[in-house]
């Protein structure tokens, strides 16, 4: 009969020198922990340069493995390290996991099944693990898929910026569009200032970079200057995306409609109470109440109808290839029109390059982990 300790051999497809030495069960914490030795006499390699190095001393070493038997399964045991006079005091290499990591490649490969079909949260929740565990596995994976895709061109490049959980920093990802299948991200890091995006540029040989065709990003400023400092000609590659313009722009017009409508309130008007989203929405989304309602609103000459007639203005200007924003009274407007009058060379490299950053806000907003493999 098969003993435990052989099962768990097979399950792990532990190999010489690697041998199950027990099988503990911890009941109450509904656990299996499997304690994992090596074979008297083996010989250990520098895991950095491959050779034969003595052995240094041992250290406790747990990673997670699949499920068995549905209990949480670890192996453990004391594994030892090598002295290598070029590098140091090294664990040695096992077979089941990859360098640093808490968690058997068995797992990671189901976690990245998972991540790949669920968000962080949710993969997280069915692995139990934490949500920074599936983050890390994610982020580990989009490493990998690095290293394959170092030699693929780099032609149309998105830039963005998204704050991924509450109480962390900023990240700055770049996906490249010009490869199959899609944008893929081929570059997470925490921040969001110059250096957060100057370290994707600095990381690319000169020919990739010279390849560059057209950069889509928002307006904030260490981005542009970042790409214009290490991108060859930039300044006329560089398209201010139109999703985060629009917003701005929203955001413009709600600030209108909100001040206007306090206004009519205290003079006892209520014919702005409950429109938000008619002024938001394009006119092609109206429902028929909707419809009813701006016809209402309209003769009444407001404030809020010239910002949303300019609205309406400036969302045309993609499907046009030039823009006039007019000068105006309504000061949130203005803030936009200057924003406008600023960036526009950026703004209308979209005439040209026809880019834009939705296939990341798209993978950003679905909280997808942008595993790469
Ligand atoms: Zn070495």
């Amino acid at each position: 009969m098969m003993t435990s300790k052989e099962l768990y051999e097979g399950i792990l497809g532990l190999k010489s020198p690697w041998m199950v030495d027990a099988v503990n069960l911890k009941t109450a914490e509904k656990e299996v922990r499997v304690v994992v030795r090596y074979r008297e006499g083996s010989r250990f390699v520098c895991p950095e340069c491959g050779k034969r190095m003595p052995l240094y001393d041992h250290r406790d070493r747990r990673w997670r493995h699949l499920d068995t038997c549905q209990m949480k399964t670890i192996l453990e045991g004391r594994f030892p390290r090598v002295e290598c006079a070029e590098h140091g005091v090294l664990d040695v290499e096992v077979p089941w996991a990859e360098k640093g990591s808490r968690w058997t490649l068995m797992f990671e490969a189901l976690a990245i099944m998972l991540l790949k079909d669920s968000d962080v949260t949710a993969a997280a929740t069915a692995l139990r693990i934490s949500w920074e565990g599936a983050w890390a596995i994610a982020e580990r994976a989009v490493a990998r898929g690095l290293e394959q895709r170092r030699q693929a061109p780099l032609k149309q490049v998105l830039v963005d910026e998204k704050a991924f959980r509450k109480g962390h920093d900023d990240l700055t990802l770049v996906a490249n569009t010009s490869g199959e299948g899609g944008a893929k991200v081929e570059h997470i890091t925490e921040g969001r200032d110059t250096e957060s995006l100057a370290s994707f540029w600095k990381a690319q040989r000169p020919e990739r970079l010279a390849e560059v065709e057209a950069i889509a990003m928002d307006l904030h400023r260490p981005y542009w200057e970042a790409t214009v400092a290490h991108v060859p000609g930039a300044i006329a590659k560089i398209v201010h995306d139109r999703f985060h313009l629009m917003r701005h722009v929203q955001e413009g017009l709600n600030t209108v409609r909100k001040q206007e409508h306090r206004q009519l309130q205290e003079e006892g008007f209520d014919l702005l109470k409950a429109t938000k989203y008619l002024w938001l929405k394009n006119p092609s989304d109206w429902t028929p109440e909707q419809k009813h309602d701006f016809q209402a609103i309209k003769t009444a000459n407001l404030m809020t109808s010239k910002a949303w007639a300019m609205k309406e203005t400036i969302r045309h200007l993609w499907s046009y290839r030039s823009v006039r924003v007019a000068r105006t009274k309504l000061r949130p407007m203005m803030k936009v029109a200057d924003m406008f009058e600023r960036h526009l060379d950026n703004i209308l490299t979209f005439c040209r390059h026809r880019l834009t950053t939705a296939a990341l806000v798209s993978a950003i907003s679905q909280n997808r982990p942008l595993v790469i493999s």
